[in-house]
């Protein structure tokens, strides 16, 4: 399996620190809001990234934190004068709302920096006694970036350029810098913002300091994959590896993995530039499954443009692949009993279908690309229409659907019926065998009052050659 590496900016083959188990750390988002669409790219690209490592027989140690304590959460709080704490908690369940909603499964640990603080003092103060930082008047610790021999590998920037980009830079306290290049670890409080007692003063932490403690605390002081945004390269990244590496003295990570921007019309979805739409705007409008299909649609590393005309391209897409699982459940439910040994036609079928899961695995070990292990998706569907029909064995029409079935799953995506409980599939089930028995009498009128019936509740009936089929509107 090859990954592209941020840092080495190659495809390399990935090798575990532990053989069989991958950990990894994916820098979560700051909760004052709902996410919007754009912070849902990673969310469903790096969860697809776990799910196949699964598939591949990894064990998967999958960590991603949320950033509770921030500016703009205290912002927002004394807008409606409440608690820091309040409107955090408020979105960190917000925010799994649309996760589960996603299919985006929630990660092994979800730590928080409001919990971790403990192991932030202890982080700093190794840092400050290294010489790696240095606490100035006002009670702000400082990360001395210039020691940090290699600061700069992970974005590929020389430090003095850097120098000169930041001289521009107005920062409060900045004057009690050593060095502009210098980073905030931790910062006394202001009035009305939540704080913790430290060694230098009352106070918080910058930002970037809970995802090395965090990591290094679930994790490990190596871990394998590092992942997020590519605008978390720089500075957050970078700064990250400069405080891990000094504290820990062994490289953080051994792959750093960045996805590309969800865009509209050619610019980065975000809040600042008020360009973007709220997942829950967007589930409004279409079904989950619909928006993952569209995210890895495209390779991670290619900008994403969010268009209307895209995510309907995606939907007929993922309901050409959604049909094709229709016809083979129903063909199993109204096919003999399956226990029957396979055939030598059958299971010649069945073998040739296995090379497109190899197809797949293929396009997913060359640093995931979803948007070819898809195209395998649609080549295996193009072969089952047409190797199956009424008359196959059901043994083969259950070894296709799963293998359909499982490809679909490492991506997130389900090919069951969506949205339908047992008692509604009942239900529709009862409705469907009323309207038959209608017709068989022929009262005509009766059949179509049960498909309106059915129709005014989103339930809309097909009449085919195999028999009747339903689905939602
Ligand atoms: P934030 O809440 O801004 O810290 O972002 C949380 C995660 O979402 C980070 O990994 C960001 O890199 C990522 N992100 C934010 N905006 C976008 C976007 N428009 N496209 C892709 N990823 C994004
Ligand atoms: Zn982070």
């Amino acid at each position: 399996m090859k990954i592209f590496n941020t840092m080495t900016r190659r495809k390399e083959e990935f090798k575990p620190i532990t053989p069989g188990e991958v950990k990894m750390y994916v820098c979560g988002p700051t909760v004052y809001n709902l996410i919007h669409i754009g912070n849902a790219r990673p969310m469903i690209f790096f969860d697809t990234v776990r799910r196949y490592f699964e598939y591949c027989g990894y064990k998967v140690n999958y960590v991603s934190n949320f950033t509770d304590v921030d500016d703009k959460i205290i912002k927002k709080a004394m807008e409606e004068n409440t608690d820091s704490s309040v409107i955090s908690e408020r979105y960190i369940e917000e925010c799994k709302k649309d996760m589960t909603a996603l299919r985006i499964r929630p990660a092994t640990t979800h730590p928080q920096a409001t919990r971790e603080i403990d192991g932030m003092i202890e982080m700093i103060n190794k840092l400050i006694g290294t010489g790696y930082a240095y606490c100035a008047e006002d009670g702000t610790v400082y990360y001395r970036t210039r020691k940090f021999r290699y600061y700069g590998k992970l974005s590929h920037k020389n430090l003095d350029d850097l120098q000169s980009g930041f001289r521009q830079l107005q920062v409060s306290g900045a004057e009690q810098k050593e060095d502009p290049l210098d980073f905030v670890l931790w910062k006394p409080k202001k009035e009305g913002e939540p704080y913790w007692d430290s060694p230098w003063c009352k106070g918080r932490p910058g930002w970037h300091i809970e995802c090395s403690v965090m990591s290094k605390r679930y994790l490990g002081d190596t871990i394998d994959i590092h992942a997020g945004g590519e605008d978390l390269i720089f500075p957050h990244h970078e700064n990250e590896i400069a405080q891990s590496e000094a504290a820990n003295g062994v490289p953080f990570a051994n792959y750093w993995m960045h996805n590309a921007f969800l865009n509209i019309d050619n610019r980065k979805m975000s809040k600042s530039l008020g360009n973007f739409f709220t997942v829950r705007e967007i589930l409004a409008e279409y079904d989950p499954q619909v928006i993952r299909f569209f995210m890895l649609s495209v390779h991670y590393r290619s900008p994403l443009n969010f268009s209307r005309e895209l995510v309907e391209s995606a939907k007929n897409g993922l309901d050409r692949i959604l049909n094709c699982a229709e016809n083979l459940q129903f063909l199993m439910q109204s096919g003999k009993d399956g226990s029957d040994p396979l055939s030598e036609s059958g299971t010649k079928i069945l073998e040739g279908a296995a090379e497109y899961s190899r197809q797949f695995e293929a396009a997913m070990n060359d640093d995931f690309n979803t948007a070819d292990a898809i195209s395998a998706i649609f080549d295996l569907v193009r072969y089952i229409n047409q190797n199956v029909n009424e008359g196959s064995e059901t043994a083969l029409v259950k070894g296709l659907y799963e293998q359909l079935a499982g490809l679909m799953d490492v991506l997130g995506l389900t090919v069951e019926k969506q949205g339908a409980s047992d008692d509604e599939v009942r239900y529709i089930e009862e409705m469907i065998e009323k309207r038959a028995e209608a017709k068989k009498a022929r009262d005509y009128a009766a059949a179509d009052a049960i498909r309106d019936e059915l129709k005014a509740k989103g339930i809309i009936l097909e009449d085919t050659r195999e028999g009747v089929k339903w689905k939602k509107a």
